[in-house]
């Protein structure tokens, strides 16, 4: 995900909206005061499904998040990022201009990780309160060393003994609620968060501690906690044991990938340096990102169980479309073992399944042909769909022969059905990801992105030519803020170059995304001028309904409070002729799909 969709994802505009204007309810929606322009009368509404917002007084203005930052602050779009992002704990890829105030504020929070973490530890190796967890470790077969080298820790069973000693030290109560690591209540008090737990310090490949993972030693559930989201921990991005283990998977060009913190420590233990923990059971595409600069040798150790081979599979998807050209290979624990088992209980087992890991469509064949009966034709057929769709999905075509020939060999069928079953199904895919791109656009406020406005955009960029069929279009077509920013840039460039240099790095993200973004005709061999005059009719379609949906508004207003005449006298004449306007558009619309080019000017 693009770090401006992140941002939008967790910001909610209610929230951001209620620091500047007391709202009240209005139905499904919001409504107050303007803060943009003194009125009596709340003609402000904020539309949390959208998360759009309208001033229907003096502004007759509204967007989203990012224009309501821009417009109350009086800030570009960098700036209003930067400062959402902030808010929204994402990091930004924007070297050239470090947010200084917020660099510090990290810093802070990486002083006091370590000074946890430290306490943690010593308290653990040193004190009678931690002989508990020293006992479970040693039980664990967990080395000394081990612990050392983790610098694993003990939080005691008690509800101020971090806080005390961190405050005397200097650190600041908010700042540690910052850091997760005292919970702050409503009405002011506060308590240490891990309490009579085993703590692992996550680090980040540098070796900064961002948060921790704690394992309860007594019944308390859950068994395993971790930080909260902060400004230097986000657990879909973190990999444990990924600091020590870094430089070993660019040395041996391989990772290999297991579940849990223990599977990590105690394969370390018996040598294996190359292994890190993905903090859940499937791979988020965060991870893949970061594990891809390292290398494309990717080995799997997860549960032996069905939701592990689920998880597997799910995981290795994110993977294979993360990882171009990736080797993933899955390595089968013994039913019901993890790694940390096998490798203290026989570690030439451990080294054996290493390296007999299979790679992960031998492994997929395997586990789905051996859950079903394959005498039964449904069982047959069930199988052959989805084991032909991770095959269809294969790029290289001397590859694909090799599995669809395996599959025809293992479910006794002729090569020739499962190829021609095979592009049956993977034309059924492309139709039903283009009736999805259609489904989507009915949302005229869709909640983070505009597939229409986004693949509007990717035309003109990657079609220049197509200029001309764009002259009717105007800022006001894009909701989005960082849509509309690339659009107002774009017309005012000459090329793509120029439009680079205009960008600062995080609308060049975005930009490379349009820039990469598939072009559905293309695919069905059309011309990309039929669907750019396709989206064009689409966005004047979309203003043209908000107009209406917003005329709904305030006639509700208007007969509930009354005292928005003026208002709506204005839309009316703004929109004077929506209803005739969209029918034209509909036609055309339908002149597109039939004539062809010829309806498009
Ligand atoms: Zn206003």
């Amino acid at each position: 995900m693009s770090t401006i969709n992140e941002v939008k994802q967790r910001i909610d505009i209610v929230e951001v909206a209620s620091e500047y204007v007391t709202l009240q309810k209005a139905g499904r929606n919001f409504k107050g005061l303007c803060p943009f322009h003194s009125e009596k009368h709340p003609s402000f509404f904020v539309f949390p499904e959208q998360q759009t917002w309208h001033c229907f007084g003096a502004c007759g203005t509204g967007g989203d998040v990012f224009s309501f930052i821009m417009k109350k602050d009086g800030v570009d779009f960098g700036h209003a990022l930067r400062l959402l992002a902030q808010r929204a704990g994402v990091t930004l890829s924007s070297p050239e201009m470090p947010a200084k105030a917020e660099d510090r504020e990290k810093e802070k929070l990486f002083q006091i990780n370590e000074a946890a973490t430290e306490y943690y530890h010593h308290l653990l190796l040193a004190t009678k309160a931690g002989e508990a967890a020293r006992s479970y470790l040693s039980k664990r077969k967990v080395t000394t060393e081990t612990i050392k080298e983790s610098r694993l820790g003990f939080s005691p069973d008690a509800w101020e003994t971090l806080k005390k000693y961190l405050m005397n030290k200097g650190h600041e109560k908010k700042e540690l609620v910052e850091a997760g690591l005292i919970i702050e209540k409503e009405e002011g008090s506060s308590y240490d968060r891990f309490r009579n737990r085993l703590m692992f310090p996550i680090c980040d490949t540098q070796g900064r501690v961002t948060g921790f993972g704690a394992r309860a030693l007594d019944d308390s559930l859950p068994k395993y906690i971790n930080s909260p989201q902060t400004s230097i921990f986000d657990k879909s991005g973190s990999l444990y044991g990924i600091d020590k283990a870094i430089s070993h998977i660019r040395r041996e060009n391989l990772v290999i990938i297991v579940e849990g913190y223990m599977d990590v420590l105690l394969t370390r233990q018996h040598g294996w340096q190359n292994v890190i923990a993905s903090m859940g059971t499937s791979m988020t595409e965060k991870q893949a990102a970061i594990i891809k600069r390292l290398t494309k040798n990717i080995s799997l150790a997860l549960d032996a169980d069905a939701a592990g081979e689920e998880a597997t599979l799910r995981g290795v998807e994110i993977l294979a479309t993360s990882l171009d050209k990736a080797e993933v290979k899955v390595i089968t624990l013994p039913q019901g073992k993890d790694p940390d088992e096998v490798v203290s209980e026989n570690p030439t087992l451990w080294q054996n399944l290493v390296e007999q890991a299979l790679p992960i469509l031998d492994f997929a064949f395997d586990t789905v042909i051996s859950k079903v009966d394959i005498n039964k034709a449904k069982d047959k057929s069930l199988a052959a769909q989805k084991l032909l769709s991770l095959v269809s999905e294969i790029r290289d075509p001397i590859w694909q022969t090799h599995y669809v020939q395996k599959l025809a060999r293992l479910l006794k069928l002729n090569e020739p059905d499962l190829v021609a079953s095979m592009r049956k199904s993977q034309a059924h895919k492309r139709r039903y990801q283009s009736t999805e791109t259609i489904k989507q656009s009915r949302f005229t406020h869709p909640l983070v992105s505009s597939p229409v406005e986004e693949y509007c955009l990717a035309l003109l960029l990657q079609y220049p030519e197509l200029r001309q069929t764009a002259q009717e279009l105007s800022p006001n077509h894009f909701e989005c803020t960082e849509n509309r920013e690339i659009f107002i840039r774009w017309q005012s460039s000459p090329d793509t170059f120029t439009l680079k240099n205009e960008l600062d790095a995080n609308l060049l993200e975005h930009l490379n995304y349009l820039l990469s973004k598939p072009i559905i005709a293309e695919r069905n061999n059309k011309a990309p001028q039929l669907d750019l005059g396709n989206c064009v009719l689409r966005l004047q379609e979309n203003l043209l309904k908000n107009l209406e949906a917003k005329k709904e508004v305030l006639l509700n207003i208007e007969r509930e409070n009354g005292g928005v005449n003026a208002e709506l006298a204005k839309l009316e004449q703004e929109g004077i002729n929506s209803s005739q306007q969209l029918r034209e558009i509909s036609i055309k619309k339908k002149e597109i799909s039939t004539k062809g080019i010829k309806g498009v000017k």
